[in-house]
């Protein structure tokens, strides 16, 4: 009996999902992919390794243009949410911290410029942030507020003087700030003590990572992201200026929009590194050989390669026609939250099967199945984490909040 495996397999696509972009967007998602390839994949799991974040790659990923917000700017046609989507799923699937400094810069940074900035201060900044020759953090999460940060914001912001002339004095703390060691702006949140009501009342800053009173101390000894840069961020008296106070933003529920749609597009990084472990897992099991045949042609490793793929593919069908809702201004948060967390829950099944098919190379990061795993752990936790997104659908359809 042969045990001879096909080369020609078919595409971790399976249901071309990518065929429902616009020709334009399939071009670039293509060029993309090869850059992926040829920047990124082989250095990857080096960077991770080291803990070491390649500040060269920054130009080259701005001259892609992918930075182009919803909002179409001047000289930049606006591209669909599945086509966002499809691009972090894409960079997650090279390396999820790539993907993950480009969210945080571009999807929370750039779109939060996009969305509550004034037109001065998005004259100011958005050019250069676009086109990343400036890099964006954004600090939301504290250091004793993490799940409850929407009502429990401790870092306060009081105001000096009135009018445009005003500036705020910034005090306290944030946590696992992404990018938040090296970021030229961070977009802070903070409680307004001069507010007659400071519980409710949330301000939103553009602040210089260069601050007089910033202290930015990078988290060591991750197990996933490791090339991302988290950060400790202190404020100590940081003085900002009126004018990079975003105008729009005086209670947390300003912020959600925006929330939602890269909470979207981190359900889209759960596929990412689906797609990853499948590729990973199917090419091990083809060329390595126990009892004399590819594992491949063992049944449990097929049924456990369909069942990865089979969980990829349902989470891609999912998140695709959220993508229309969403483009149709119809995505909730509640429909938001579940992707998040069912895609999620998908991921930690997927990776873990994928991990299990390599034996004992998956656990050594030189067979990239380790990295995708322990990646896969910081996905499933933020942007809200798996029980949270879960409680926040459940609110939706029983009526009653088991958050709080
Ligand atoms: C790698 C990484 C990058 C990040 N990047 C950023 C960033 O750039 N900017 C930023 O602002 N933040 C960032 N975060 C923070 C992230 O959003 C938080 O970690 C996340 O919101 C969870 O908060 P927490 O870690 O404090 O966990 P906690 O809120 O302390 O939760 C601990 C556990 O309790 C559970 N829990 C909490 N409340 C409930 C409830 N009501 N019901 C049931 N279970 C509950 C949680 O699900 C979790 O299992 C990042 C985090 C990580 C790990």
């Amino acid at each position: 009996m042969s045990h001879s495996v096909s080369t020609a397999l078919p595409a971790a696509d399976y249901y071309d999902v990518e065929a429902l972009l616009y020709p334009r967007e399939r071009e670039k998602l293509a060029e993309l992919r090869e850059f992926l390839a040829a920047e990124v994949a082989p250095s990857a799991q080096g960077w991770w390794d080291r803990e070491e974040f390649p500040f060269d790659l920054v130009p080259k990923l701005g001259a892609l243009g992918l930075s182009a917000p919803h909002r179409p700017l001047p000289d930049r046609p606006p591209y669909s949410r599945l086509f966002q989507g499809l691009v972090i799923a894409e960079l997650t699937r090279a390396d999820t911290s790539i993907a993950t400094f480009f969210m945080v810069h571009h999807d929370l940074f750039v779109e939060g410029l996009c969305e509550f900035g004034s037109p001065e201060q998005r004259e100011r900044y958005l050019a250069d942030a676009s086109a990343l020759r400036t890099t964006g953090a954004f600090a939301l999460t504290e250091p004793e507020h993490g799940s409850d940060v929407a009502g429990g914001l401790s870092l306060t912001a009081r105001r000096e003087g009135d009018g445009a002339d005003a500036t705020w004095v910034l005090d306290g703390a944030k946590r696992w700030i992404g990018n938040g060691t090296f970021a030229d702006h961070l977009l802070v949140w903070a409680r307004d003590t001069s507010a007659p009501d400071p519980r409710s009342a949330v301000r939103g800053f553009i602040v210089a990572g260069d601050s007089p009173g910033l202290t930015r101390t990078r988290i060591e000894h991750k197990i996933a992201l490791r090339t991302v840069q988290n950060a400790d961020l202190t404020f100590d008296g940081v003085r900002v200026a009126e004018a990079d106070r975003f105008p729009g933003i005086s209670t947390f529920d300003d912020t959600r929009t925006m929330l939602l749609g890269s909470r979207l597009l981190v359900a889209w990084q759960a596929v990412g590194l689906q797609l990853a472990a499948f590729d990973v897992a199917r090419q091990y099991a083809v060329e390595r050989l126990q009892f004399g045949r590819p594992v491949a042609s063992f049944q449990l490793i097929q049924a456990q390669l369909t069942q990865m793929l089979g969980n990829a593919t349902a989470s891609m069908a999912m998140l695709a026609q959220l993508a229309r809702l969403h483009d149709a201004g119809e995505a909730t948060m509640p429909r938001v939250a579940l992707a998040k967390a069912w895609a999620t829950a998908r991921m930690r099944e997927s990776v873990a099967l994928g991990r299990g098919i390599l034996g004992g190379n998956g656990i050594v990061t030189d067979y990239r199945m380790a990295k995708i795993f322990a990646d896969a752990e910081a996905v499933y936790t933020y942007e809200g984490t798996f029980e949270v997104n879960t409680l926040i659908a459940g609110r939706d359809i029983t009526g009653v909040s088991a958050i709080r």
